[in-house]
């Protein structure tokens, strides 16, 4: 028997926005699929709960998104076990902020491997099964950095930045297919990404915020489902901000 439940895959759902995003889905009548990486699995238990708590199908699998045959097979599993992926998240990412004088190539490479090869392989690896069933929703994370830049953040704002360009080149390519490519850019969120930040850059951020608060991870959460919905069947290729007006 075919899947009747949406199938929803989320990278990074252990925590934060991705979390939020698992949580959103679940309110249709979505089966969730979320992967994460810490060997600990702390997190990624406290998102099952809450899904459970709420009615929801869900599951957890370790998978290094920036591993190209292990996403591969990743998603082998999921089209064998499902039929198909009609949505992919593409959210797991990480920083490692250092002014550029003191960046090492590791730094460089780590952080464009988790946060940009990391959407390659995923939508590499689910295209051909949206393909097939013409139909699919891809969401890709970048961030608000990714179009200001920021100090520090030299290998993050690449990543993010090169999230847009693969965007919209791949919402080109997949159009005709009925298959939309959007991405949200988040500005300053109350996640644990944001919480090791320096209180003086925190402050500073904020400062700089109109809307005078810093965004939750469900204010991002809604617009990745908006851009999955019935709503938006005819917007590919864009970048929805959130970020209570720090970039306009
Ligand atoms: P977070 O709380 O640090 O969560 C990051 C998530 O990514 C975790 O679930 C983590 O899972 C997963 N992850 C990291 N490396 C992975 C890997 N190699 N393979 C699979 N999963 C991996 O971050 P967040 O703030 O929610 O950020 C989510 C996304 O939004 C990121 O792409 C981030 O760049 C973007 N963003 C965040 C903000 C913000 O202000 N928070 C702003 C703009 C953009 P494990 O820990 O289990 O490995």
């Amino acid at each position: 028997m075919p899947e009747s439940k949406r199938i929803v895959v989320v990278t990074g759902g252990s925590r934060g926005i991705g979390r939020a995003v698992c949580l959103r889905f679940a309110r249709d009548d979505a089966r969730i699929i979320f992967v994460h990486y810490d060997p600990d699995d702390l997190k990624a238990n406290e998102t099952l709960e809450l899904l459970d708590k709420m009615g929801a199908e869900a599951q957890a699998e370790k998978l290094d998104v920036s591993s190209f045959e292990a996403v591969e097979e990743f998603f082998r599993e999921v089209v064998r076990e499902f039929g198909r992926v009609d949505v992919l998240v593409n959210n797991a990412g990480i920083t490692r902020d250092t002014l550029l004088m003191r960046m090492s190539a590791e730094q460089w490479d780590e952080v464009l491997t988790v946060n940009l090869r990391s959407v390659f392989n995923c939508t590499k690896a689910v295209m051909r099964s949206m393909i097939k069933e013409r139909g699919g929703r891809i969401i890709n994370i970048s961030s608000l950095v990714g179009q200001i830049g920021n100090s520090g953040q030299a290998n993050y704002a690449a990543s993010k930045a090169g999230i847009l360009g693969f965007t919209k080149s791949v919402a080109k390519e997949l159009a005709t297919r009925d298959i939309t490519v959007n991405a949200v850019a988040p500005g300053f969120i109350d996640t644990e990404m944001t919480e090791k930040l320096p209180a003086k850059a925190k402050e500073a951020f904020l400062a700089q915020i109109p809307m005078g608060r810093i965004g939750r991870p469900d204010e991002v959460a809604e617009a990745v489902y908006w851009l999955a919905s019935e709503g938006a069947t005819y917007i590919t290729g864009q970048v929805i901000h959130v970020n209570g007006g720090l970039y306009m």
